[in-house]
This record gives structure tokens, C-alpha cells and sequence, in this order.
């Protein structure tokens, strides 16, 4: 695909094959369902695969890691990273239920291996099996960074990362996004530039945050208080 060469991410025709195959799913259920804004494909190709893709290019993510997509939609940032790292142990997460019926059918329809979850994060991040339990936990165009902080961080293991995608934007919510990340067992890294091939004005970047310890018991708090009133 161009643009994942010049990220340096390698891919094989199957992961071609399963992305063509997304955007035809993706385009038959746009018709009957509001899933996606319908772009043309190559702003396809740049704002949802190659951006998604980010964090392969910083080899962020190990072999086998267990993900977590927080806030999915129509599966970005998850399906393009399970497309393109199968090894990966992805959990997509979303307060929407039509959402995961489509993106469980997508799963079938390419062949691949995930976990679709129909809750919201503060619920599922109670839960013993999700608690915890991940290496990363990925999202994007879901919340201000401090509220992502609440609603990302309780899912991660201790040396895991919570990662959220950012535009210019982040340099404003960076003081807030600290105070979240210390009160969750969290420690911003960083910003880190994630550029797409040709779309360099663009700005997006990588917000990356260290689970340098457990998250007191108290958080995630109820379902709509991480967005009503941010840690901070
Ligand atoms: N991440 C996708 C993307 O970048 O295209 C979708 C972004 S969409 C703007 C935000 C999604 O987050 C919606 O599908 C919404 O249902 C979901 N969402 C928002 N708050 C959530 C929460 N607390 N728990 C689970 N899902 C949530």
C-alpha cells in the first residue's frame, strides 16, 4: 500500500487482500448505517490505514501483545493494525452496539482473529477479565487527553503504554493529560510526530503514556464522569 513502505512497515498480500476487503465491507454498511464519513480512497487509505498504522512504524507494539482499541467506531485504530500485525490479541471496545455487530461480521468476512466488546470503557474496565489485562490500550477521536487517561490507563498492565492519537491540539491538554496519567498509575512519555506519507501538515502525533504502576481501585469512575469532569 502506498505510504506503509515509506512508514518502513512491512506487509504481505494478505494484509492487502483483507484491506481491500475492509473498505468493500465497510462501504456495503455505509449504506444502510451512518458508520464512516465516505471519503474518496485515498484520503481513506491516508486518514484511516496509514494513520492507524503509526505505531508499527515506532515498533511500539511487541509480538503478541494484547490490545485493546478503546472507543473503536468503525474499528480504527484496531483493524488496520490487526490487518497489518495479525499476531496481535486485539480487543475492539465501543459504547455502540451497531458498531460491533459490524465489526464483528468483518472479522468473519477477513478471517481474523479478535475480541468485539460492547460496553463502555468505565464499565468493561471493572470487569476482572479486562482490568489490567493489556499491553497497550490504543484510541482515537474519542475524548480530550485527560479524559482518554481515565478511560485507557485502568486497562493496562504495569510496563504497558496507552497510546491516543492527537492533532496540534495536544500541547494544550498536556498539563491535564499529566495530572490524569500520576492519579491513574500512568506517567507521560511523551508526544511523539506521526506523520502521514504526503499529509505532513497534518500534525498528527502520538500521545504515550507509561503504566508505571496499578490504578487505585476508585477509577475508572462511573460511566460519563471521566468525560463531565477530568481528572486534573
Ligand atoms: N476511533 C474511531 C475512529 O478514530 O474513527 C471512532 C471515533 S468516534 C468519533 C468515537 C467512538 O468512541 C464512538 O464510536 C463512540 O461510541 C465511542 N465511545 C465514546 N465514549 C466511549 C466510552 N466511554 N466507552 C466506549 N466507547 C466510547
Amino acid at each position: 500500500m502506498r505510504g506503509l513502505d515509506a512508514l518502513g512497515i512491512a506487509y504481505d498480500q494478505t494484509a492487502m487482500e483483507r484491506f481491500e476487503a475492509f473498505h468493500a465491507i465497510l462501504d456495503e454498511y455505509n449504506q444502510r448505517m451512518d458508520l464512516t464519513a465516505v471519503l474518496d480512497e485515498d484520503e481513506r487509505v491516508d486518514r484511516h490505514d496509514l494513520d492507524s498504522a503509526a505505531p508499527l512504524a515506532q515498533g511500539l507494539l511487541a509480538q503478541n501483545a494484547r490490545v485493546i482499541d478503546v472507543g473503536t467506531g468503525a474499528g480504527f485504530p484496531g483493524m488496520p493494525l490487526l490487518i497489518l500485525r495479525p499476531d496481535l490479541q486485539m480487543t475492539f471496545l465501543d459504547a455502540l452496539s451497531k458498531r460491533i455487530a459490524f465489526l464483528q461480521d468483518a472479522l468473519k468476512r477477513l478471517n481474523l482473529t479478535a475480541t468485539a466488546l460492547h460496553a463502555r470503557a468505565e464499565d468493561a474496565a471493572r470487569m476482572e477479565a479486562h482490568r489490567e489485562a493489556y499491553d497497550a490500550a490504543v484510541s482515537r477521536a474519542v475524548a480530550s487527553s485527560a479524559t482518554l487517561q481515565e478511560l485507557t490507563l485502568p486497562f493496562v498492565k504495569t510496563g504497558g503504554l496507552a497510546i491516543a492519537w492527537k492533532g496540534p491540539g495536544v500541547q494544550d491538554e498536556l498539563v491535564a493529560a499529566k495530572r490524569a496519567a500520576f492519579v491513574l498509575g500512568g506517567t507521560v512519555r511523551g508526544v511523539s510526530p506521526a506523520p502521514v506519507p504526503g499529509r505532513e501538515d497534518w500534525a498528527h502525533c502520538l500521545l504515550i503514556t507509561d503504566k508505571t504502576g496499578k490504578t487505585p481501585k476508585a477509577y475508572p469512575r462511573k460511566a460519563g464522569t471521566p468525560g463531565r469532569k477530568p481528572l486534573a
